[in-house]
């Protein structure tokens, strides 16, 4: 495998790239240091003596050299190196483009302390911005500290496979016949996960909250009969040990700040179904990723369920965009809750179908065996025969992207 780490000078390529190689147990090379070895003189003075066209022309063979040798290796380019196409060519055909996205105080901040590499001004920032941007197979923070950005960089390296999560069930458990026959209905249909609410967060205090511990006792019965691994949301730090055997820890939108269960929660080994919040920019959701993986557990699924807007048609507006720029700017696997997006049963096929078309690497539908009794969140709550209608579509759409 091949990592180009690409951006603007000052980004921290070299340093970070040192640092990756090192995790990564990779080799580390850096063609600005290839081109001065190659030439027997600094990059500044082959600018200075021979101009930028000779430069970019030692560059493409330095690059050319790195693509066909250089194996297991993380390789800093220099941040001209992406104008010249054939370079870009060889490095997408050789291996994968990260983007190190410093912001423009940042680096200039950097670049202001170093006069060993020649500054450039052709090309504006914005205009340079957009081509990374636009190459990057994954674009990392990198106003970060050196460890967090190494961070980002393996967990997403880490979640190349590609499950397609299909996660079912009702909101809340609320009894034992209603999680049976649910959970055995949803398994026959295609869901691969199990959900099931029993710590409830509600808006208002007198709605029912969840039968508690009583209600994971259940949902681990149902995964006994069933075989379907269990999601379920833990609303504060001191449950975590009543987890231990839940596979996927939800963290709800309204928790979705919560650094601190964040923090444990990234001490365990468990995997994290992390939801964005309803008020929360892509920056801010990555960030409270960020607490979990800095903790060191690299199990994430990021879950876009709708955010608040202008439009109270829907109970929220689902963020389509969000999907592909999660999924490039973390690449952690990205689901989408289209219920609690959409708020009313009829709306989730066609949330679903379109989050699936924009790349979502599953869904987590809420699906109850009889909606009009349900104690929360039955008006946007599938029946079965309706959730396998969506099934079906669905696998069609995953078949033609
Ligand atoms: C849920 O999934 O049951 C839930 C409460 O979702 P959210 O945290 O996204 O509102
Ligand atoms: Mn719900």
């Amino acid at each position: 495998m091949k990592i180009f780490l690409i951006g603007f000078m000052g980004a921290g390529k070299s340093s970070i790239g040192k640092l990756l190689a090192e995790r990564l147990n990779m080799n580390f090379y850096d063609t600005d240091l290839l081109i001065e070895k190659k030439e027997r003189i600094s990059t500044n003075d082959i600018f200075q003596k021979y101009g930028e066209s000779y430069f970019r022309d030692v560059e493409k063979k330095v690059i050319t050299e790195v693509c066909s040798n250089c194996d297991n290796s993380v390789i800093a380019t220099g941040g001209g190196c992406v104008l010249n196409d054939e370079n870009v060519f060889a490095m997408k055909k050789n291996g994968k483009l990260i983007f190190l996205d410093a912001s423009l105080e940042n680096i200039m901040s950097r670049v202001a302390n170093d006069n060993s590499r020649p500054l450039l001004h052709k090309v504006s920032f914005s205009d340079r911005h957009l081509i990374y941007e636009r190459l990057a197979d994954l674009i990392v923070n990198a106003d970060l500290s050196m460890e967090s950005v190494c961070n980002q960089i393996v967990c997403a390296l880490s979640h190349d496979k590609n499950p397609f999560y299909l996660i079912a069930g009702p909101c809340v458990v609320e009894s034992s016949e209603q999680i049976d026959s649910i959970s055995q209905q949803v398994k026959n249909l295609g869901a691969t996960h199990l959900r099931g609410g029993t710590f409830k967060l509600r808006t208002s205090p007198d709605s029912f909250s969840g039968l508690g511990k009583d209600g994971l006792t259940l949902l681990m019965e149902a995964k006994k009969k069933t075989g379907l691994p269990i999601v379920t949301e833990i609303t504060r730090i001191s449950q975590i040990k009543d987890f231990e055997n839940v596979d996927v820890i939800q963290v709800g939108a309204r928790n979705a700040q919560n650094f601190e269960l964040l923090k444990e929660l990234g001490k365990t080994r468990k995997t994290i179904l992390l939801k964005r919040g309803f008020s929360m920019t892509v920056k801010d959701f990555l960030l409270s990723a960020q607490y979990v993986i800095n903790e060191g557990n690299e199990n994430i699924i990021l879950c876009e369920r709708g955010i608040s807007s202008f439009e109270i048609y829907t109970r929220n507006t689902l963020d389509i965009s969000a999907v592909p720029i999660l999924k490039k700017l973390s690449g952690l696997p990205v689901i989408v809750d289209p219920s609690h997006a959409a708020g009313k049963s009829w709306l989730v096929e066609s949330l679903s179908l379109a989050a699936v078309a924009a790349g979502a690497d599953g869904l987590i539908i809420e699906v109850h065996n009889d909606r009009n009794n349900s104690r929360c969140d039955g008006e946007q709550s599938l029946t079965p025969s309706e959730f396998e209608n969506v099934i079906k579509k669905v696998l069609k759409i995953r078949k033609t992207i």
